[in-house]
């Protein structure tokens, strides 16, 4: 843990900011590519991660073993473990703490809610009370999400909209989050930054987002659902390329504003921000199908049907002012662009064969 958490930079890597990162759910979608773009710069990196059932966890530990083999160190543990977290505190200074662990997806929170509430509530709280604990104090970048816009038809959604209507329990959990962590940053002087991710797709992604298993159905002949809202009003998401949003990240941690020294009682110590990560154009789902169609040559075989109320909401959009102004940053992918990515990615991943339609890996 000690030699690739240090914040002493290896021989020969790109120049970094000298952090020393804690990243929650490291071998996640998002935290495994933050870990390996924080560790090819340079800073210290240690993961943890507790390999939830949720989707393919063989993924999970493919990102993991990739993480290793860019000597990321990944643990094995839960962040409601508040033993095993005080125990790291305390072997490795962190500078920062990227907390991407959380138990994702809307539509799974209708039947199992207990899961969002023991990672996204009782496990954030847990992490925050290990943080403000720790000596040094770290700054803590967190990812929120577009979902607590929720029902709001005032897009493109700034951070200063109103989210006051959740449309599911996932974003209920995001929401007591910016609450919770509002509440450490101005009682204990925690330094928090809170990142409302758009629709986050690209290589190594979440099999349950639907760009994802839209892939897979259309190579295999399989339907594709495609939802649509009410008044027969498409879908649309905001999609934001993986690379984007892990250039957001290194910039929260960045410009996240340390409190000096560690725990007690620090009013107003340190900044409490929130930043939207979007990518400004959102695009309809039946879009999004006909782009897969081109970039894999295969014609899709649609399903429409009314979306049922699963927690979805109707359409996201980004305003990115803030974090344009304060971060600096810019997205820079096109969907289509990203999905070529994606699908190079996923062909050579699960070593699909034309010829046969068929997969050698995982499917
Ligand atoms: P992911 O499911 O791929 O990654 C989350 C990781 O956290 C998983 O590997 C999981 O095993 C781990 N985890 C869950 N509960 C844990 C616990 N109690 N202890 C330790 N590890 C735990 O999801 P992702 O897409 O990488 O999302 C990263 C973060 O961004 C999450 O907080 C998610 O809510 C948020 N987010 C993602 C998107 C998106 O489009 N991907 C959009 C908005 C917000």
């Amino acid at each position: 843990i000690r030699a690739s958490a240090s914040p002493r930079r290896p021989p020969g890597s790109a120049e970094g900011a000298g952090l020393s990162v804690l990243v929650t759910g490291a071998a996640g979608f998002v935290g495994a590519h933050c870990s390996l773009a924080l560790r090819k710069r340079g800073d210290g990196v240690v993961g943890i991660d507790n390999y939830n059932s949720y989707y393919d966890p063989s993924l999970k530990k493919a990102r993991r073993a990739l993480l290793g083999s860019h000597g990321v160190f990944v643990v094995d543990g839960d962040i409601n473990d508040g033993r095993l977290l005080a125990k790291l505190f305390d072997v490795v200074p962190f500078t920062h703490v990227l907390h991407l662990a959380a138990q994702a997806g809307v539509r799974y929170a209708m039947e199992n809610p207990s899961s969002y509430v023991r990672s996204n509530v009782a496990g954030l709280v847990s992490l925050l009370e290990s943080c403000k604990d720790a000596d040094p104090q770290p700054a803590v970048v967190w990812a929120s999400s577009s979902s607590v816009y929720g029902l709001n038809d005032a897009a493109p959604f700034s951070e200063a909209h109103r989210t006051d209507k959740p449309a599911s329990l996932y974003a209920a959990t995001k929401k007591a989050g910016e609450a919770i962590t509002h509440t450490y940053n101005h009682i204990y002087g925690l330094s928090i930054t809170g990142l409302r991710f758009f629709t986050v797709y690209g290589p190594w992604g979440r099999p349950d987002m639907a760009y994802f298993f839209f892939t897979r159905n259309i190579l295999q002949g399989k339907p594709v659902t495609v939802y649509r809202g009410r008044d027969h009003v498409d879908i649309a998401r905001d999609f934001t390329y993986i690379d984007d949003i892990v250039r957001g990240c290194l910039a929260a941690l960045d410009t996240a504003g340390r409190s000096t020294g560690g725990g007690g009682r620090k009013r107003g110590a340190a900044p409490y921000r929130i930043f939207n990560l979007g990518n400004t154009s959102p695009v309809t789902v039946p879009a999004l199908v006909t782009m897969l169609e081109r970039c894999l040559m295969v014609k899709a075989r649609r399903h429409v049907v009314e979306m049922p109320g699963n927690g979805d909401v109707p359409f996201t959009h980004a305003n990115i002012s803030l974090a344009r102004e304060q971060l600096g940053y810019k997205p820079t992918t096109s969907l289509e662009m990203g999905l070529k990515k994606f699908v190079r990615w996923y062909l050579s991943y699960y070593g699909y064969n034309r010829g046969t339609h068929s997969f050698r890996n995982h499917l």
